[in-house]
């Protein structure tokens, strides 16, 4: 580089503070943004700077600005060593005190940068609650300094959030979330003058769950008190913009040494605990114990399990008749799943049904039941045998979008016609599924196909999709008949509903019907079908067939 060039830079660095200024501001944004290491994007400043500056200086060897700008490299060279702090050499302020001060306050610029950044990436913007990396750090450092004491972990998951959230918006969700974390701050600090000798952390760990950590804890008995308290403080009605919001809290609690003795296996102990809350109906605690850890490691030992068992073939069918109340003849069936666990032997279905929805895997097994269900019609057919069966739909298995084409495929190529099959839907998958799914159902209907709803009377049903949903059937709950033979209210309630049923043009089906008393009045009412311990179990294939021509010689060939 010649003299000209080298004392232009040097009189654009002296001149151009600005720009210098502009450069690290946005460097430090791009530390923000990028969440790059601060010390690395300060080298990187540091060095570009200090290359510039020792060649402007080995060009003008003797001049006094010279020696003030290698000072100046080298004070940028000590950024290296994480000095943001130490201000700018005393030569540049002699000799250039408008650089000299434009270094300071760049300096303190980064730092201020580098603090808010650090602030950003800690806390939480909504509660300004520590974040959950935050939470992990100070929890361990107050463990390690707890020394053998008992400590304790408590998770909090907020009850029916997400209906607020669904219903009066985010920034609604947002303000909730800010007064939830109020009201837990309040019992902190209640307790921590009270009870606590040394100060709780709590944290907001995503979503509507925060957490709270206790590094000295007297007892048991003294967390389950504060998670008392907060479920209590938490079932307060919120006043959300005129509006009373009730939500509720579901605490699990994890106690430090007895579940565990590093932050990460307490959190996962409260977790477990937090979720033996929530499936109790919430708004309550529940304490870790030997008997959730067991229960836990089954259910993921299932859901491994689950995956594998449609390659290995673990599953069976069995099928259960149903009577119809009118002619006393056999209406039909229903396949019910059954897993041949390697290790435990016959699994029912309420072991695995709910694993499996939860993690999906529900769709390949369900496919796995429409193929045999299928090939099952298939061969009664060739036999000459002519009977309706009904099979379980998941509603997990209803959001593949090919799900119907493939059930045709699957009849289709067993040369069954879609008269032979029903389809069995939950209420609440019925209620809740798309106008798409709905259409492609009327196909299947309008194709000789019957549809059915289960278990009717457990959920929520909309009376309106009940009157616009293409329907044939509805199986009553067990829960409805349950009590019908010796509870007069039980049987106002059932004939109700039977009435309700006819009136939209469906057929009723009993489910667990158990004794004989039952099915008569059942009958009395005007309920169609039956399906029932007191008529038959579920069988294995060879026993339905001897039973269907037992109970009714010649049925084989009745179509
Ligand atoms: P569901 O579809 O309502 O099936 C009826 C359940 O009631 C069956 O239990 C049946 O054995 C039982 N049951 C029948 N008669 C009586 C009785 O008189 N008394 C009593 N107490 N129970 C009776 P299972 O086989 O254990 O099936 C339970 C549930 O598992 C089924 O309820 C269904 O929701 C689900 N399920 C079964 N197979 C499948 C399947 O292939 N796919 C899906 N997605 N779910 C299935
Ligand atoms: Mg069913
Ligand atoms: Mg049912």
């Amino acid at each position: 580089m010649r003299e000209g060039t080298a004392q232009k830079i040097s009189n654009a660095l002296l001149s151009g503070a600005a720009g210098f200024a502009s450069f690290v501001f946005s460097l430090s944004a791009m530390l923000y943004i990028t969440e790059l290491n601060e010390k690395v994007v300060a080298s990187i400043v540091a060095g570009a700077f200090c290359l510039l500056i020792s060649y402007i200086a080995s060009e003008r060897p003797n001049s006094e600005s010279a020696r003030a700008l290698a000072a100046l490299g080298d004070r940028l060279l000590a950024v290296e060593d994480g000095d943001l702090v130490s201000p700018a050499p005393p030569s540049l302020q002699k000799t250039m005190p408008k650089l000299a001060a434009a270094v300071d306050t760049l300096f303190a610029e980064v730092r201020a940068s580098i603090e808010n950044a650090h602030a950003l990436g800690m806390y939480d913007p909504v509660t300004s609650l520590p974040n959950r990396l935050h939470f992990r750090s100070e929890a361990d450092k107050l463990l390690s300094e707890a020394e053998g004491s008992r400590s304790a972990m408590l998770f909090v998951d907020l009850d029916r959030f997400k209906s607020v959230n669904d219903s009066l918006g985010h920034a609604r969700g947002d303000q909730l979330l800010i007064m939830v974390a109020n009201r837990l701050r309040v019992v902190v600090t209640a307790e921590f003058g009270e009870a606590l000798q040394r100060r709780p952390l709590l944290a907001r760990l995503a979503g509507d769950e925060f957490t709270l950590f206790f590094p000295e804890i007297q007892s048991s008995a003294d967390v389950e008190r504060i998670a008392r308290r907060i479920a209590l403080a938490i079932a307060e009605p919120f006043e959300l913009c005129g509006h009373s919001v009730d939500i509720g809290a579901s605490i699990g609690v994890s106690i430090c040494p007895d579940h565990g003795s590093s932050i990460e296996s307490l959190m996962r102990a409260a977790d477990i605990a937090m979720y033996c809350a929530k499936s109790l109906g919430g708004g309550q605690h529940c304490l870790f114990d030997e008997q959730l850890a067991a229960e836990h490691q089954d259910k993921i030992e299932t859901e491994r399990a689950l995956t594998e068992a449609v390659q290995r073939d673990e599953f069976l069918l069995t099928f259960q008749p149903q009577l119809s109340l009118v002619t006393g003849e056999i209406a039909g069936a229903e396949a019910l799943l059954r897993w041949n666990h390697p290790r435990d032997g016959l699994r029912m279905p309420d072991t695995f049904i709910p694993i499996a929805e939860k993690t999906g895997v529900i769709s390949d097994i369900g496919d796995w039941v429409i193929t045999e269900v299928a090939s099952v019609l298939g061969s009664w057919s060739r036999e000459g045998i002519s009977r309706r069966l009904a099979f379980n739909v998941s509603p997990r298995q209803v959001e593949r979008a090919d799900f119907f084409s493939r059930l045709r495929q699957s009849f289709g190529d067993q040369q069954v016609p879609l008269s032979m099959v029903e389809l069995e839907f939950t209420e609440s998958a019925a209620m809740e599924v798309s106008k798409a799914v709905l259409v492609e159902i009327g196909a299947l209907r309008a194709d000789g196909a019957t549809i059915s709803i289960d278990d009717f009377g457990t959920g929520y049903s909309n009376i309106a999709r009940l009157r616009t949903m293409p329907l044939d059937r509805v199986k009553l709950d067990p829960s409805l008949i349950a009590d019908i033979e010796h509870c007069a209210r039980a049987r106002v309630v059932v004939q109700a509903v039977i009435q309700l049923i006819h009136g939209v043009g469906c057929e009723i089906v009993a489910e667990a019907v158990e004794t004989v008393a039952q099915a008569d009045i059942l009958r009395t009412m005007g309920c169609q079908a039956v399906q029932g311990y007191v008529f038959a179990h579920p069988m294995y294939e060879d026993e339905f067939l001897d039973w269907i021509v037992n109970a009714n010689p010649g049925s084989r060939s009745v179509a």
